[in-house]
């Protein structure tokens, strides 16, 4: 009587299997993402030779162009004038748009409105366009979007609303953030580690960047359906450091896993949530769920503390060498 067994068993898991299979299909949230990229063409650009830039812009570019993800990268163009490297940084740069992505402005010394005064930042932003202008103009492309450093929108409303008007009348659309999981700090302790040949921490460090990422995607989830009432199309910010490079791939899939699908910045900014009331001010930058929340008089509370090891680590990466 063994074969029968056998096959009842096969046809009885086979009926399982299909069956999650379809409730996860109909229970599965359809989620929606743009990757934004910031810091360009690297987030260490000053310890980096322009070489290694090259190197570390292909290989993140060829997993997003796999991938079929579309982003827009945000450049600093100060950090294309390295002495005797400025034209393969300018090319470090060009490959961006060579593999179909966008680029947008993020000043051009990553200078914080918060802390600078309202003209010298306008400068900045000013500054920041050259390079990038006559790129995109090569690619028939303009220059459309732009990102605040470190999400510093200004300390005061005046201040806030002056600069997003300065920004409008030179042509952009701002670009916020509803996703971000500090990958900056992961990727500075991660270059330091691969620096010294360290691939244990490495490996603990992409461990920990992976998961931290799950539970702050699961976090904004549910803050977006406390605050607006459903999950909007989301915005992450990353940053063009070796981390990701070497792992964009793995954050990609773990996002498909929860439901996303990769749509461009335009689309995304086509979300009702991008136009609503919002008069966020502070010493420091937030993203635009924490902005939204604070607007209605509600700030969010129960954010994933961010692993205070990884804090640490980053701290003695800085530490000045004897
Ligand atoms: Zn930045």
């Amino acid at each position: 009587m063994k074969p029968p067994c056998a096959v009842f068993v096969v046809v009885c898991a086979f009926s399982v299997i299909a069956a999650a299979v379809s409730s996860s299909a109909a229970t599965q949230p359809d989620r929606q993402v743009a990757i934004t990229i910031d810091d360009l063409p690297a987030g260490s650009a000053n310890s980096m030779s322009a070489a290694t830039i090259s190197q570390m812009t292909s290989k993140l570019l060829g997993t997003l162009r796999d991938q079929k993800v579309p982003v827009v990268g945000f450049v600093n163009e100060r950090k294309l004038y390295k002495f005797g490297e400025v034209d393969e940084r300018i090319k470090a740069l060009k490959m961006w748009l060579d593999y179909g992505f966008e680029l947008g402005n993020h000043t051009f010394t990553h200078m914080s409105l918060n802390q600078a005064g309202l003209k010298a930042w306008e400068d900045d932003v000013v500054q920041g366009e050259s390079v990038t202008r006559l790129l995109l103009a090569e690619h028939n492309m303009k220059l459309r979007y732009f990102r605040h450093p470190y999400l510093d929108t200004g300390r005061d409303l005046e201040t806030r609303r002056d600069a997003e008007a300065f920004l409008v009348a030179r042509g952009y659309r701002i670009a916020p953030v509803t996703l971000d999981a500090w990958d900056w700090m992961y990727g500075e302790v991660y270059e330091d580690a691969t620096r010294r040949g360290d691939t244990a921490l490495q490996q603990e460090l992409v461990r920990s960047y992976l998961s931290y990422s799950d539970q702050v995607f699961a976090y904004s989830e549910q803050l977006s359906k406390q605050v607006l009432g459903y999950e909007p199309k989301q915005i992450l910010l990353l940053h063009a450091n070796q981390l990701e490079a070497d792992h964009i791939g793995e954050l990609i899939e773990l996002m498909r896993k929860r439901g996303y699908r990769f749509i461009t910045l335009g689309d995304a900014l086509s979300d009702q949530a991008y136009g609503l009331p919002d008069t966020f001010v502070g010493e420091e930058g937030a993203g635009w769920l924490d902005h939204w929340a604070i607007t209605q008089g509600k700030p969010p509370q129960g954010a994933p503390v961010f692993p205070q090891w990884v804090i640490e680590r980053s701290k003695a990466v800085h530490k000045p060498q004897p």
